[in-house]
């Protein structure tokens, strides 16, 4: 029966559809300023509530012009997926329903969408079977909860119950992570009491690479616990550590291996891409996405840990007014850190179904070759530079000629700024070994051929323009 409040989910209905259907000519930047968005948000706050379907259209009207392009096809700046409608109507659900999904008691049906999303992960990732997952928020909070459970296992070993004691007194755990590893990495390490500086940082090669070999050097003096974080998918250029010998060399030194494959992992999902997160299998805990590859809505990520008993000593929470459950029900709570959170097995589920593994590959090898494409592209054009070998979605560009040598990195800025201004597509820049690079992602499942085809066009043009003004000027400005 329809109350006061049905208008308000049409409102929010229509809304959606429209943004949807309108994707592919949604800016990708957003067109109002942040003054702009503060005034159609602010004024004072209603003395007297608006009738609900008012609220939602005015939200929707104050918030458009205010987002940007992430989830259409020609958003390239940065790792990000493209909330996929699928799992945007599972959210929905989600929502109306409004279930606490941290209880097995306070919603059954999230524990078994978890408990059955777990298992198929797992085997889609190609990792042990009897793994632990926890739903997380995303890649930062699963690197907490991964590196949570190394931390008391390390600590376990040696006689300290960290879950009980903390780390005033603890022994100490030495923590080596390359030199190009994920600024997440870093904030997990910060919340958790590792800090952020006291860690061994290994050199990497030009494409972000941890060497193995400064590693073992690095390690062969340790006889301390031993945490060592690998990555699977940098960042910038894609690029993969060498799993089989750092798990090897961690191994050795009873340490605990930890794998950031926010992305990366799910070439693993690939059978053609899946040689380049070989060896991956061998680590302890791994972190990846749900919200970049798989395409979820925010926020979606999953901490996957092989000790899953370690995984539970870190999490679980108990109180008397909390039902307990047995061993063979999976509480969610058990395994991430909240006691109210979103039922965030839904999505994950429908997504898994709504793709397939069939289709999950497609998409994943679709953008490599995208990336593929659009790297040998711009490369053909004299003085944009291709920096990384592209084997995945990844790939950094810079662009020089001999007459600018010096001014690389303002022409690099000059042709982001012009993409800015063009407005039909959307990269960012970063610094990399030294360089301002442009980045450039494909991960977004909307984004085709004709999209990447484009969009090369318009970064040739962008950088034929910077270049005819620095000929006419002889500088950038
Ligand atoms: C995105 C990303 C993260 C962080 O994940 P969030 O979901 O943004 O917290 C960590 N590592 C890598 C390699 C990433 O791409």
């Amino acid at each position: 029966m329809r109350d006061q409040y049905s208008p308000a989910l049409d409102v929010a209905y229509r809304r959606a559809l429209r943004f949807h259907e309108a994707r592919k000519s949604v800016p990708t930047k957003a067109s109002a300023t942040g003054d702009q968005l503060l005034e159609a948000f602010g004024g004072p706050m209603p003395e007297v509530g608006m009738a609900p379907a008012t609220v939602i259209e005015r939200l929707a009207d104050a918030a458009e012009p205010g987002l940007t392009g992430t989830a259409g096809p020609h958003f390239f700046a940065w790792v990000m997926g493209a909330s996929h409608p699928v799992g945007v109507a599972a959210d929905w659900l989600t929502s109306m329903w409004g279930q606490n999904g941290a209880g097995y008691h306070s919603c059954p049906a999230n524990a078994a969408a978890e408990a059955v999303a777990s298992k198929w992960l797992l085997e889609l990732l190609q990792l042990p079977p009897e793994c632990s997952v926890g739903f997380t928020t995303g890649g930062t909070m699963s690197h907490f909860v991964c590196l949570a459970a190394a931390r008391g296992e390390l600590l376990r070993r040696q006689g300290w119950d960290v879950e009980a004691d903390g780390l005033f007194g603890a022994p100490q755990i030495t923590v080596c992570v390359g030199a190009d590893a994920h600024v997440s990495v870093f904030s997990a390490l910060r919340y958790l009491g590792f800090g952020q500086r006291r860690v061994v940082v290994i050199p990497t090669d030009p494409d972000g690479r941890m060497d193995p070999n400064e590693l073992r050097r690095a390690i062969a003096k340790v006889n301390e616990p031993l945490l060592v974080i690998a990555q699977a998918g940098q960042i910038n250029t894609g690029a993969f550590d060498s799993m089989h010998t750092i798990a090897e060399s961690t191994h050795e030194q009873e340490g605990w291996m930890h794998v950031d494959g926010a992305f990366g992992l799910w070439a693993r999902a690939c059978p053609p891409r899946a040689y380049l997160a070989q060896g991956v299998e061998q680590a302890d805990s791994w972190t990846t996405d749900g919200h970049k590859w798989l395409q979820a809505p925010y926020d979606c990520g999953f901490a996957i840990v092989r000790d899953a008993s370690a995984h539970h000593r870190a999490m679980t929470v108990q109180a008397s007014y909390l039902p307990v459950t047995g061993e063979e029900v999976r509480d969610p709570k058990e395994w991430v850190p909240e006691l109210s959170r979103r039922a965030r097995g839904f999505a994950t589920w429908a997504l898994l179904c709504a793709f397939g593994k069939d289709g999950i590959s497609a998409m994943v090898e679709r953008h490599c070759q995208l990336a593929e494409r659009m790297s040998a592209g711009l490369a053909r054009e004299p003085g944009i530079h291709v920096l990384n070998k592209v084997e995945l979605n990844q790939f950094l560009v810079r662009f020089t000629c001999a007459e600018m040598s010096e001014q690389s990195d303002q022409a690099t800025k000059d042709v982001i700024a012009q993409l800015d201004t063009e407005g039909t597509v959307f990269f960012s820049g970063a610094a990399w070994k030294g360089m301002w690079v442009m980045r450039v992602s494909v991960i977004s499942w909307a984004t085709t051929e004709p999209d990447v085809d484009k969009a090369m066009s318009v970064i040739i043009e962008a950088w034929r323009n910077v270049k005819g003004k620095t000929e006419e000027s002889g500088s950038l400005n």
